[in-house]
């Protein structure tokens, strides 16, 4: 059992998490990320990248809207490391159509990975964390969340779950010396905003005053800084990182 600072991250192979787990990497911290794809190429890469930038990380294939299998992953971090510092909520995909010809299975899916997966993952850290009397948790919503989007029913509500989540979680376990936020992404540079029709990502861009994209780094320095000493006074927070497009 070594004494490295343990920050895990959901959703770490690519985007904003791999960011994330590249800016809290260092000699001190173990990394943990999972990812579901069946394709394991990012994950080994962001493994190497880590690595390579002097860190160390575990990667592997966990399906957060499996109670069972979050479960083991935190039963293995813990049995390995014996403590749990940091949480990111990250893991969150898209299924978007309008409301009226939404399948519920789409609806579910979207729930059961960006809201329900963020559940099993707090519970999983709880205990641990109220033991050593300390800890961070950091849940990745999204602007729409507190905006609403048409065509994202699924996902805005997941994220504005997501919200009432982080601010229930931060009052059940403050007195702890656990901090509980969300940070509140606008357009980021990442897989799922890529794929966006052209004409949706210049009316995108039309409504952010600074007039660019975010960059995964954008978001990862506010993660860092949740994490971080420096934060121990904030929780219950939803911070916006979006250029304006929201104020
Ligand atoms: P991304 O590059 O597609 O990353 C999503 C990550 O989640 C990947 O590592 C993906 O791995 C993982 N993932 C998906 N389903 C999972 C599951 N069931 N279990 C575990 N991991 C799973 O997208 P991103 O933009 O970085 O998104 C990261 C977070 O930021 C998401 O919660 C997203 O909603 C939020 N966000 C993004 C934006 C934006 O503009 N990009 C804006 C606001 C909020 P696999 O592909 O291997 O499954």
């Amino acid at each position: 059992m070594d004494a490295k600072r343990v920050v895990v991250i959901t959703g770490g192979s690519s985007g904003i998490g791999r960011a994330v787990g590249l800016r809290l990497s260092g000699p001190d911290t173990k990394i943990y990320f999972n990812h579901c794809d069946p394709d394991d190429s990012n994950c080994e890469e962001t493994v190497e990248l880590i690595k390579a930038a002097g860190g160390s990380a575990w990667g592997g294939r966990v399906d957060v809207a499996s109670q069972s299998n979050v479960q083991n992953f935190f039963k293995k971090i813990i049995e390995e490391s014996g403590r749990m510092d940091v949480l990111v909520n990250n893991a969150g995909i898209t299924i978007d159509g309008l409301l009226v010809r939404m399948k519920e299975k789409d609806w579910d899916r979207v729930l059961n990975i960006n809201l329900k997966g963020a559940f099993h993952c707090i519970q999983a850290v709880a205990k641990v964390m109220m033991k050593q009397r300390a800890g961070r948790i950091i849940n990745m919503a999204s602007v729409v969340g507190v905006m609403g989007n048409a065509g994202q029913a699924n996902y805005v509500a997941s994220k504005a779950g997501l919200i009432g989540l982080t601010k229930t979680a931060a009052r059940e376990l403050a007195s702890r010396g656990i901090t509980v936020n969300a940070i509140a992404p606008g357009f980021i540079d990442t897989a799922m905003t890529a794929g966006l029709p052209e004409k949706a990502k210049e009316a995108m861009l039309a409504q952010i005053p600074m007039g660019r994209i975010g960059q995964p780094e954008d978001v990862a320095e506010v993660v860092a800084f949740l994490a971080s000493e420096k934060a121990s006074y904030i929780t219950g927070q939803v911070i916006h990182v979006n250029g304006g497009m929201y104020m």
